[in-house]
């Protein structure tokens, strides 16, 4: 990687052994790898020893989760807010074990959709609640700072499922408790918000 990434250099006219460059290559191989570090994450070690049974079927919610991605289409940083919510059935996962669980999937080049769905069939997959919500907020330096459609660059998705999707005063509850009720338009069991960093090209 680091030779691609000294010839990367050259490519946008620097001087790859000019002193502040020499070691570049080396900091970049490292930082890329940790941040596509979730596809090596194995998630049943990441959640295996935190599954609970319980006799507790109350909304779970952890908010204000912070998530750091890369966007497929630019291998530039998205990164913002996840929120995640589920009613259990009769299992939970620790607490703390959720935003371990963002992380394996923000770890990777991503599309945000693509990341709040992963998260909550995730944790359907793995504890079969009774409903599963996942919020997620991100600003996509793709766009803003390549200055295309600044405001778009603030993108909402969310992902419904079970109790979430079929229940509205379900779904309105957790968007209270996350404070982003007028936020999520038309809220469905996939993304909601059709959002995509533009200029692919
Ligand atoms: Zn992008």
């Amino acid at each position: 990687m680091q030779d691609l990434i000294r010839q990367l250099l050259v490519e946008l006219g620097e001087d790859p052994a000019r002193e502040g460059l020499v070691r570049t290559p080396q900091r970049v191989e490292k930082a890329l790898k940790f941040l596509t570090s979730g596809y090596d994450a194995d998630i049943d070690k990441v959640l295996n020893d935190a599954l609970f049974t319980v006799d507790y079927n109350e909304m779970v919610i952890v908010k204000d989760i912070d998530f750091y991605s890369l966007c497929e289409h630019h291998l530039l940083p998205f990164f913002g807010k996840c929120h995640v919510a589920y009613i259990p059935q009769r299992h939970v996962i620790g607490l703390s074990k959720i935003p371990r669980l963002v992380d394996v999937f923000a770890r990777r080049l991503q599309v945000q959709e693509r990341m709040t769905n992963q998260i909550a069939e995730t944790i359907r997959q793995k504890i079969d609640p009774l409903g599963v919500a996942v919020v997620c907020e991100g600003t996509h330096l793709c766009m803003s700072m390549r200055g295309v459609e600044k405001q778009n660059s603030f993108a909402v998705t969310s992902a419904m499922q079970g109790a979430f999707r079929n229940n509205t005063r379900t779904r309105m509850e957790f968007l209270e408790l996350i404070k982003l009720r007028s936020a999520v338009p038309g809220l469905r069991d996939s993304a909601a918000t059709r959002y995509e960093c533009v200029g692919e090209d």
